[in-house]
């Protein structure tokens, strides 16, 4: 009899106080998919998952009370370089092509934990990682993430970037050898295309990122179709980083996912875009940032701010679907990688975009996106429990998204106030 009750306590206690019910009391619950909030309502979360939304407290549950605070769905961020990060210093002197010879894919993997945490922690709670992460990099952070042995934001990674012969590079010296292939496979024709997806996906990408323009040979409809189909057939999405002319409506012709960046897409492209559903992804840097980035490749930050604006305000009046993408790269002195990710919000109020549409491009679009939507992005029924709260109201104004102070993800408080 002693013995059976101290099995019973050995094993079944774990499992009863692993399955107790949280209760959060949500003062303000904001549904993106609307823009409507509603008040005093109670979230029970059991297992990681949430089971009801709108109910009472059951009995025995863990109260988290939220009850002076905005609550809504994590943040997700489509388009980010967790494992990167360009040299800034000196101004001027740092080469595009140095940081790729310089870090190992441990370093990117460390980087890519210590960088999801901060996200996390400022309530990003699902990232996409869209490439430049060494040898597989992303999917090692993803891995370690989903074994608990970090606390991160779910991962969806996309291995190497495939592209047209050089990677991101122009006029490498032939002796330096094909240095790129460390995080770009070169693929020039559809069956290259083809192989290189089945490459990607074999070492655990669950997206397939193109690069369409970097050369003067940018992918035909023909090229992007053989990409799209074949990740496709495996349930991946592609998306593709392309800034505009012929190679973008090529892009968008060959039934790509999303368009990564977009800076110079016209409106034809994008009432285009619209009427296939493509997504844009539109990483519209602020000013600061341009200014940073335009050390190391040619640009002229001032005048790309302006068009970056413009191109936003056009694919909104227009109606693309849009899912936020920060696109960080550096790490400029004093910010971390989320004040950074949210000095993006600027450019969506500089362009006329609704707050409500704001959050709205932040969880359900990107959920939508990224084909997990019947797993994340809202808080309803039967979907992980990935909740942050805001103690002001971000449809007030989205610059209280820098004020998380309370984030679970699936069902695990992060932090709370
Ligand atoms: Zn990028």
């Amino acid at each position: 009899m002693r013995i059976v009750r101290f099995l019973f306590v050995i094993f079944l206690l774990p499992l009863v106080s692993a399955a107790q019910d949280i209760a959060i009391r949500a003062g303000n619950l904001i549904d993106p998919a609307t823009g409507n909030v509603t008040k005093n309502q109670v979230i029970v979360v059991h297992d990681g998952k949430i089971t009801s939304v709108g109910g009472a407290v059951p009995s025995g549950a863990k109260v988290i009370d939220l009850s002076n605070e905005w609550v809504m769905p994590g943040l997700m961020d489509a388009h980010t370089h967790i494992t990167m990060n360009l040299p800034v210093n000196p101004p001027g002197e740092s080469l595009w092509e140095s940081y790729y010879v310089k870090e190992s894919t441990g370093v990117r993997v460390l980087r890519g934990i210590h960088t999801g945490e901060i996200l996390l922690n400022a309530g990003f709670t699902t990232v996409r990682d869209v490439g430049n992460n060494g040898d597989y990099g992303d999917v090692a952070v993803e891995q370690g993430i989903e074994k608990k042995w970090f606390h991160g934001p779910t991962v969806i990674p996309s291995g190497k970037i495939i592209g047209p012969f050089g990677g991101q590079f122009n006029h490498i010296a032939p002796e330096q050898g094909r240095f790129w292939q460390f995080e770009y496979i070169d693929a020039d024709t559809p069956d290259e295309l083809r192989k290189a997806v089945h490459q990607n996906i074999f070492y655990g990408a669950k997206v397939i990122k193109l690069v369409a323009d970097n050369s003067a040979f940018h992918y035909s409809v023909e090229d992007i179709k053989a990409a799209v189909n074949e990740a496709h057939e495996a349930g991946e999405k592609v998306a593709v980083h392309v800034y505009g002319g012929q190679a973008a409506t090529n892009v968008i012709e060959g039934g790509a996912d999303s368009i990564e960046h977009g800076w110079d897409l016209n409106d034809d492209q994008l009432k285009m875009m619209k009427e296939r559903g493509t997504y844009l992804v539109g990483t519209d840097f602020p000013l600061e940032h341009l200014i940073a980035l335009g050390q190391m490749v040619q640009i002229d930050p001032k005048s790309r701010a302006v068009s970056i604006i413009d191109r936003l305000r056009r694919a909104y009046k227009i109606g693309v679907k849009m899912a936020f993408g920060a696109d960080v790269v550096v790490d400029l002195p004093g910010k971390s990688r989320s004040d950074m990710a949210f000095d993006y919000l600027k450019s969506f109020k500089q362009a006329g975009v609704s707050n409500a549409d704001v959050l709205r491009y932040m969880t359900t679009a990107p959920a939508d996106l990224l084909g997990i939507s019947k797993e994340r992005g809202a808080i309803a029924q039967g979907l992980a429990a990935d909740i942050i709260a805001i103690p002001g109201d971000p449809l007030t104004d989205t610059e209280n998204l820098r004020k998380v102070n309370f984030v679970m993800k699936d069902g695990e408080v992060i932090r709370r106030p």
